[in-house]
C-alpha cells in the first residue's frame, strides 16, 4: 500500500489498521533520509507532492529523480 505522506499516517496504519508494514516510493525519490527523519522525529511530512514527474525523465533520459526538487536546486543556485 502507498501514498503515506506522514509519519503519523503510517504509523496508524501499522499500529491500528492492521497492516504489517507500509510502501514508499515517490517519498523516497523526493527525501533518500525520510525514514531516518521519521525514526528521529524531524518531521511529520514528506516533501513529496504526489506529482508523478518523476516517472518522465527515467521512461526518457534513464533515470529516475525528483524534478521538483532539482528545479528548486536549480532557481536556488
Ligand atoms: S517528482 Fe513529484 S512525485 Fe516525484 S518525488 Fe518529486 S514531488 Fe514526489
Amino acid at each position: 500500500m502507498g501514498g503515506f505522506r506522514s509519519l503519523a499516517v503510517a504509523e496508524k496504519a501499522v499500529t491500528k489498521d492492521g497492516m504489517d508494514f507500509i510502501a514508499l516510493a515517490r517519498p523516497l525519490i523526493r527525501e533518500p533520509d525520510l525514514p531516518h527523519k521519521w525514526v528521529n522525529h524531524k518531521t511529520d511530512k514528506a516533501e513529496c507532492i504526489s506529482c508523478n514527474k518523476c516517472f518522465m525523465p527515467g521512461m526518457t533520459r534513464g533515470g529516475i529523480y525528483c524534478v521538483v526538487r532539482k528545479k528548486a536546486e536549480s532557481q536556488a543556485s
